[in-house]
């Protein structure tokens, strides 16, 4: 059974009955345990560097506070510090901008891009009464741009209709068109899914980013992809300039770690957490709830 962060610094800090500041030795120490934490959580190692440094300094000297032990005292300030990276409460789709607004959605095959755009789409209509078009780039996968429009149909908004043998482009650009001439506030374009970073697919992206200006680029991301999900988030980011993180199956077994790992290399917000197959299954980001399941 996983033990917490807490039962295992109370053990470590225990000897510690003096009062007073946390001395360098004590910290080493628990910074070891906060290291075993974070990659128990899936935590890139990159940034557990980064984090338990950033800890460490703030942690030594610390006074500690007559009503906590040196073990909740450092495990308020490793709490701290993970709410503060892991970003704003309740992030939103950002609308702001004229009508008909670009969405991009982008991200690796079976991260649950799709479905992500369909539980998007139906928040965007039912909360926020936005007349939302979805339209698929998937061109290679007509499988994908049928499960598209079957899902657009399930949330009650409109596909654009599928036209064989265009390009990712001229889908995209078809698709700004009959936003314009049906009124429509938001356009989101479902790109291609790969399985790995795949320069082809980047560039047409790209391409596609260039002809549309889309005010949001979402990356989705599978909150199980641990290690791997800091080299995704860079590679879209770098490539694409990612404007939010949206981060599935986090009704999953994971700890929430890729949640750190992607805003700590993009430093993107994470809009919003996917927590199941059902298109209701979307909700808001909540640092606080992630810092606690990453800290156990
Ligand atoms: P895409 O290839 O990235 O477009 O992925 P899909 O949208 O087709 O999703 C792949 C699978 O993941 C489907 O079976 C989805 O129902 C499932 N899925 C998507 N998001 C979530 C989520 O937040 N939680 C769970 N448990 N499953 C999800």
């Amino acid at each position: 059974m996983f033990e917490g962060l807490s039962d295992r610094l109370s053990g470590i800090l225990s000897g510690l009955t003096r009062r007073g500041a946390l001395t360098e030795a004590d910290v080493t120490a628990a910074m070891r345990e906060v290291r075993r934490a974070l990659l128990e959580a899936d935590v890139a190692l990159e940034v557990v560097r980064g984090f338990t440094d950033r800890v460490r300094e703030k942690a030594v000297g610390a006074v500690v506070l007559k009503s906590v032990t040196p073990g909740q005292m450092v495990v308020k300030i490793v709490n701290d510090e993970l709410v503060a990276m892991l970003g704003t409460d309740a992030e939103t789709v950002d609308l702001n901008a004229p009508a008909p607004v670009p969405i991009l959605m982008v991200g690796l095959q079976g991260s649950g891009k799709t479905t992500t755009t369909a539980k998007i789409a139906r928040r965007l209509t039912e909360r926020e009464k936005r007349k939302v078009l979805l339209a698929s780039l998937d061109t290679r996968r007509p499988a994908a741009m049928e499960q598209l429009a079957v899902l657009a149909k399930q949330v009650g908004v409109e596909s654009l209709p599928i036209v064989a043998g265009q390009s990712a482009v001229q889908i995209a650009r078809r698709a700004m068109d009959a936003a314009r001439l049906g009124g429509f506030d938001v356009v989101m374009l479902d790109t291609a899914g790969r399985t790995t970073v795949d320069e082809g697919l980047m560039a047409e992206a790209a391409e596609v980013k260039a002809a549309t200006r889309p005010h949001e680029v979402l990356l989705v991301a599978d909150a199980l992809t641990g290690q791997d999900a800091v080299n995704t988030a860079r590679a879209f980011d770098q490539r694409l300039g990612v404007t939010g993180i949206v981060l599935t199956r986090m009704d999953g077994d994971s700890r929430g770690g890729a949640a750190l790992s992607m805003r700590a290399v993009t430093g993107k917000p994470i809009k919003l957490v996917g927590v199941g197959e059902k298109v209701d299954a979307l909700e808001e980001f909540h640092p606080a709830r992630v810092a606690n399941r990453i800290l156990g």
